[in-house]
């Protein structure tokens, strides 16, 4: 076999030394959608209906249609979602630069916290306690917060909706301009339906994660799974969303590349 690197690559996935770990929630209808309130626009929920099924249909095929909303069950937040970033040149999910689809990702694991607090928030001096132990986070990199959230298998508790607002850990407002100025990070990724926390309506700025991060022409990662299979650092994510023209986001199949 030629000796360049996609060869090695090809020969280490086709061994098992590189593993594909799938981040990505199943898709269907009873997949959770953020619940805005009732003055604001919709997201649809997923729909789907069977177009044929080897029937008098369609005889030798099966195939639906299917509607959602971009940002349904895990999903890609591209800059121009939010007002911050509109102004952004290849924002939108067609335009961004394909490079930018494949990328590291540092994990930081606050699950134990999470357990005890639906509203805890990652704040800049956690993660640096975890950089004095795994090192300073690349910039280009996803940051990932692994709070096991997604174990919430129901979607009243994934929502964790009262009175006051939803309740879902998140980022703290420091720890966006942080990540996206002092580390440059490419985009951050959460297991809750959105990336920022439940309570971030109340947030100076309000949405942290929406305002700053695609301010700063960065992505989002919402609803991902399967945190507590990847490695604090290491792990290379794979995260294109379908090409919308001008799309804000889209459904995402995000897969992992993990040295076993
Ligand atoms: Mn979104």
């Amino acid at each position: 076999m030629e000796d360049n690197v996609l060869a090695r690559f090809a020969q280490a996935l086709a061994s098992g030394s590189i593993r594909v770990i799938d981040l990505s929630q199943p898709l269907n209808a009873a997949t959770a959608v953020i619940q805005l309130p009732p003055e604001l626009g919709k997201s649809w929920p997923f729909h789907i209906e069977e177009i044929s099924h080897y029937d008098s249909r369609g005889p030798a095929w099966y195939w639906n249609n299917f509607s959602c909303g971009e940002h349904t069950g895990t999903h890609f937040d591209a800059p121009v979602h939010w007002v911050s970033g509109k102004d952004y040149p290849r924002n939108a999910t067609d335009s961004i630069p394909v490079e930018k689809f494949v990328a590291p990702a540092c994990v930081i694991d606050v699950s134990r916290e999470v357990a005890a607090d639906p509203d805890f928030l990652l704040t800049p001096k956690r993660v640096e306690e975890w950089e004095r132990q795994h090192g300073r986070i690349p910039a280009g990199s996803w940051v990932l917060m692994r709070t096991d959230w997604s174990k919430r298998t129901d979607a009243a508790a994934f929502l964790n909706m009262k009175e006051d607002g939803s309740h879902v850990p998140g980022p703290h407002p420091d720890l966006v301009p942080f990540l996206a100025k002092e580390r440059n990070v490419i985009g951050w990724g959460s297991e809750g339906v959105g990336t920022d926390a439940g309570q971030a309506f109340r947030f100076e700025p309000p949405f942290p994660c929406h305002s700053i991060m695609h301010g700063s022409n960065k992505f989002g990662l919402a609803s991902l799974t399967n945190l507590d299979k990847l490695p604090p650092t290491g792990a290379i994510l794979i995260t294109p969303p379908l090409k919308i023209v001008n799309g804000s986001g889209s459904p995402c199949r995000v897969l992992a590349l993990i040295s076993a």
